[in-house]
């Protein structure tokens, strides 16, 4: 049995994921592009629920750059010390907060090439910024992104990098930044790592994991 899906069935894959996740929607809480990549460099191996509970405090405080540039890394450490890796994530927001102020004007910028020069943003998070703050298409490969899609067969990618080179080659760049929020939500709510829904699936007939499960 082949591995990839044809292009035909990647379509009605994307057709019925929009029929099921219609309001399919980034779920870090943001009123700004900074709030959203402050939540993003964050969310680094936390759950978003985990992640709006402290920011919740955290922007209500500190709403924006000039607010956060009042804290310093232990200060931050204390408000954020419920997610993981709160310490390394306090030296990384106090560093790019510093380097938007002097670098950037107290921007945020637009492009990726600038935003993975900040501290703590790498393809994932600059991705996430440039779709949801900036309207520009973009696949960000998160834990979910990169098992969905390669347990579906949209690709067959053996890492984050080469699973996201690939999704922009099979899908239509208008639908990247859509396939990005339901792949997650897919993710989260059928496709879980450990005992996905299979059997109530709603593209299980075009999901390449399912049919080999079901030739065995
Ligand atoms: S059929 Fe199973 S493996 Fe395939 S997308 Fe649905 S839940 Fe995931």
């Amino acid at each position: 049995m082949k591995d990839l899906l044809s292009d035909k069935e990647v379509s009605t894959v994307i057709s019925l994921l929009e029929e099921i996740y219609p309001f399919a929607n980034c779920e870090l809480n943001h009123r700004s592009p900074f709030q959203l990549l402050i939540a993003v460099v964050l969310s680094a191996q936390t759950t978003d629920i985990r992640v709006n509970e402290v920011t919740e405090e955290l922007f209500r405080q500190y709403p924006d750059l000039d607010a956060m540039l009042e804290l310093d890394e232990e200060r931050l450490s204390v408000i954020i010390r419920k997610i993981g890796m709160y310490r390394t994530k306090s030296k990384n927001v106090m560093a790019l907060c510093r380097k938007l102020k002097n670098d950037f004007g107290g921007n945020i910028p637009e492009t990726f090439a600038e935003l993975v020069t900040l501290p703590g943003v790498g393809r994932k998070t600059a991705n996430v910024v440039l779709s949801n703050a900036f309207g520009q298409q973009a696949i960000a490969v998160d834990t979910h992104v990169f098992r969905v899609s390669n347990r579906i067969g949209i690709v067959s990618g053996s890492d984050p990098l080469k699973t996201e080179l690939a999704l922009m080659q099979r899908l239509p760049k208008e639908k990247w930044t859509a396939m990005h929020h339901m792949l997650i939500w897919h993710g989260r709510r059928q496709c879980f790592a450990r005992n996905p829904q299979c059997a109530s699936c709603g593209i299980n007939d075009f999901c390449m994991m399912f049919r080999k499960a079901a030739v065995k």
